[in-house]
């Protein structure tokens, strides 16, 4: 039986009193069926660790470097995001992948980077609009999947994957509950070719999540929990989509 994991991607949104407050009201709700986790901007990252001190909240950053250390201006380090106090690092999320460039290969070193340092690495894959529509959904979401699998080796349970199809991220459009179970089976099998803990890793779905469609999402068989964007800035809604996650 996997426990369910539901973690807010806050993007490049807030500030320090938006934060608190945010904070506060989830708080105010714990505890949490579910595990939960909040991935505020890299800037915030020391005062949301105090303000989930004694809570069960984990705290994620929502990207990091390939790199250990060095002269990579502008980058932060795994080994800095675990010596803060998280626990989970989101790596190929799809704005990284299109606004950014990053490539499969890249994103599993990251990932490697992320499991070096006893870090979760949560990792995105999903595909766009024009590759479902051109039926390459299985084809892609396994290539990125892939890279990440050959990087990590004996460590790829160690893994969190998110599912997000692209064309779900931000737009209100989300994919069904049978669409993304379908996706989520098969990067479950792709999983269990690669080790015998596939059964206990767990594959999040991610795309205009919302108290109205958690339950449903999260009903399906391998559907561990959901990435959230938008609904993850305001408590109440962030709290009813953990309260969905049983
Ligand atoms: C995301 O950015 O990971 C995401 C799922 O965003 P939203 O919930 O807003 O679609």
């Amino acid at each position: 039986m996997r426990r369910k994991l539901v973690i807010g991607n806050w993007k490049m949104h807030g500030s320090l009193a938006a934060n608190a407050e945010l904070l506060a009201g989830l708080r105010a709700a714990e505890p949490f069926v579910c595990d939960t986790a909040v991935c505020p901007p890299y800037p915030y990252l020391a005062a949301c660790v105090l303000a989930l001190q004694g809570s069960h909240i984990a705290l994620g950053a929502q990207d990091c470097s390939a790199h250990e250390q060095g002269a990579y201006t502008g980058e932060v380090s795994a080994a800095m995001l675990a010596d803060l106090g998280c626990r989970y690092v989101i790596v190929g999320h799809s704005e990284r992948r299109s606004l950014h460039g990053e490539g499969d290969q890249l994103v599993a070193d990251k990932a490697r980077m992320v499991v070096s340092k006893g870090l979760t690495p949560v990792v995105c894959v999903g595909e766009t609009l024009a590759e479902r529509e051109s039926a390459q959904t299985e084809a892609v979401v396994k290539r990125q999947l892939s890279a990440v699998i050959h990087t990590l080796g004996h460590c790829v349970p160690q893994m969190v994957v998110a599912y997000e199809p692209v064309w779900a991220i931000g737009t209100g459009r989300t994919a069904t509950p049978e669409q993304a179970q379908a996706v989520h089976a098969v990067l479950r099998a792709q999983l269990k070719a690669a080790t015998p803990h596939a059964d206990g890793m767990r594959i999040l779905y991610g795309g205009s999540v919302k108290p109205e469609n958690a339950a449903s999402l999260f009903s399906q068989p391998d559907i561990d929990g959901g990435l959230i964007g938008g609904a993850s800035l305001k408590a109440a809604d962030f709290v009813a989509i953990c309260r969905a996650a049983l």
